[in-house]
């Protein structure tokens, strides 16, 4: 039971890194309000029906790497099979495979890429050199630089680079190599390719990603007296005594402790009212964002991919993804555009009907296709930039608390950093 004597905690903003921080605190009977503007929670991560059919704003890909993601959602949804899981593997149609075997930690990524498909002997030497290496200094670099950089100074191969690093980084850091900070990607390989062989595993969801958690989550909270409000946008937010009063609906509610976990770009606005703040808010404006692109096809017959996920080249898309055989949705097929600066402006017909072009080259005729939607995220993620300065979870007002995938930490714009950074904050609660 909720106790009085436990302050009262607003949460603005109810995506992964909010639901979260609502979630650690709940199982603390710590009362807790999670305002969230959109109708729907999970933010970047959400669901969204189109034509009946229940999608996700875009694909994601979970790694066996993200141990407090996976630790809430089985806190909120216990036992539940929420995931495809699936040992990495990496495949680029007609150009290149790995795929890593039941083997203990680091002998299955040894022998992934000793089998590797599409490179030569040279390729495998240099990728070996660079992981032991890597290993070696403990995944730390003395001064960060960009990936690109980072690669040369290891000899990294072209075709290296091109199948398996650079796919690599776009999907961890949707940041391209030449921008991308090693450090940070260092810090992925650290937790996914350098950690057990369960790290690197690929996860791909079963359900929408607001059923995945932050749906769930909410069950939980107001199970634990919390209260949950969807379609309820944070007007502003001023210090009020000791405590903070939160505008809802042009009503002032008052707490004692909020934590913000917006997306950045949102987050400018609420911070302003309050001067020590204005440390955080700059921090903020310095961020730059990486759009994502995700093009869902709905074909009127079943298309089948040869893989859950499967990257094609010589396309803007990157990954494709049979979600047929991922969640039995029969003839939907998502494509991804990570990093998909040069597809802003482009209209969704013309995206979409490249997209079904290259997938025809690639595998073949393909049936009429029903429909489709283009879903442009234009600031998907932060610019995981070398030396970016992330602001602090802890800010320069006491008891006002940053959370979401922007905020210091060791990895980049990703679920597992929403969720660390929300958990994080909800420790700072007193
Ligand atoms: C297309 C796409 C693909 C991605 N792919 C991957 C992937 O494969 N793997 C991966 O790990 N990550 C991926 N990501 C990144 C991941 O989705 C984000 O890192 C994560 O969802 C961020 O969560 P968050 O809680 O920090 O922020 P958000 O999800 O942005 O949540 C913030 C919430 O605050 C709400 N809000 C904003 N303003 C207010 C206000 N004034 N009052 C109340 N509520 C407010 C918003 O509506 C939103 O629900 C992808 C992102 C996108 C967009």
């Amino acid at each position: 039971m909720a106790d009085a004597s436990y302050p009262s905690v607003a949460i603005i903003g109810g995506g992964y890194a909010g639901m979260a921080a609502a979630v650690e605190l709940a199982a603390r009977d710590i009362p807790v309000t999670v305002f969230e503007a959109a109708p729907m929670l999970g933010g970047r991560a959400r669901h969204v029906t189109v034509n009946d059919t229940a999608l996700d704003n875009g694909l994601h890909i979970l790694i066996g790497a993200y141990s407090e993601t996976l630790r809430l959602i089985d806190k909120v949804a216990p036992k539940r099979d929420s995931f495809l899981r699936l040992p990495l593997m990496l495949n680029i149609h007609k150009r290149f495979s790995l795929r890593a075997p039941k083997l203990p930690a680091p002998l299955h990524v040894a022998w992934a890429l000793l089998t590797a498909q599409g490179l030569t002997g040279a390729d495998k030497r240099a990728a070996g050199h660079f992981m032991q290496a890597m290993k070696k200094r403990s995944y730390r670099i003395d001064r960060d630089c960009t990936v690109a950089a980072l690669l040369d100074e290891y000899s990294q191969t072209i075709d290296l680079i091109e199948y398996l690093w650079a796919p690599l980084c776009i999907a961890a850091l949707n940041t391209p190599m030449q921008r991308a900070s090693a450090q940070v990607f260092l810090n992925v390989l650290r937790d996914s390719l350098g950690a057990g062989r369960a790290a690197s595993d690929l996860l791909l969801a079963r359900m929408d990603l607001t059923a995945l958690f932050p749906k769930p989550a909410a069950d939980y909270v107001r199970a634990r007296s919390g209260v949950v409000e969807a379609s309820a946008a944070v007007e502003r937010v001023t210090q009020d005594g000791d405590g903070f009063s939160v505008q809802v609906h042009g009503q002032s509610r008052q707490f004692d402790q909020v934590i913000c976990a917006v997306a950045p770009h949102r987050a400018e606005n609420l911070l302003a009212d309050i001067p020590a703040l204005a440390n955080a808010r700059r921090q903020i404006e310095t961020l730059q964002y990486e759009p994502i692109h995700s093009i869902w096809l709905q074909f009127k017959s079943p298309v089948r991919l040869p893989a859950p996920m499967t990257g094609i080249s010589d396309s803007p898309a990157q990954w494709l993804f049979d979600r047929e055989i991922i969640c039995g949705q029969r003839g939907l097929i998502g494509a991804v555009i990570s990093a998909s600066e040069e597809q802003v402006g482009e209209t969704q017909d013309a995206l979409a009907q490249r997209v079904v072009a290259d997938i025809a080259k690639n595998f073949g005729p393909l049936p009429p296709l029903q429909w489709h939607r283009v879903i442009a995220e234009k600031r998907a993620t932060f610019s995981c930039m070398p030396d970016l300065v992330r602001p602090a979870i802890v800010t320069g007002c006491k008891y006002f608390f940053l959370a979401g995938d922007y905020t210091a930490g060791d990895y980049p714009a990703t679920i597992e950093a929403a969720v660390r950074s929300g958990i994080a904050a909800a420790h700072h609660i007193q």
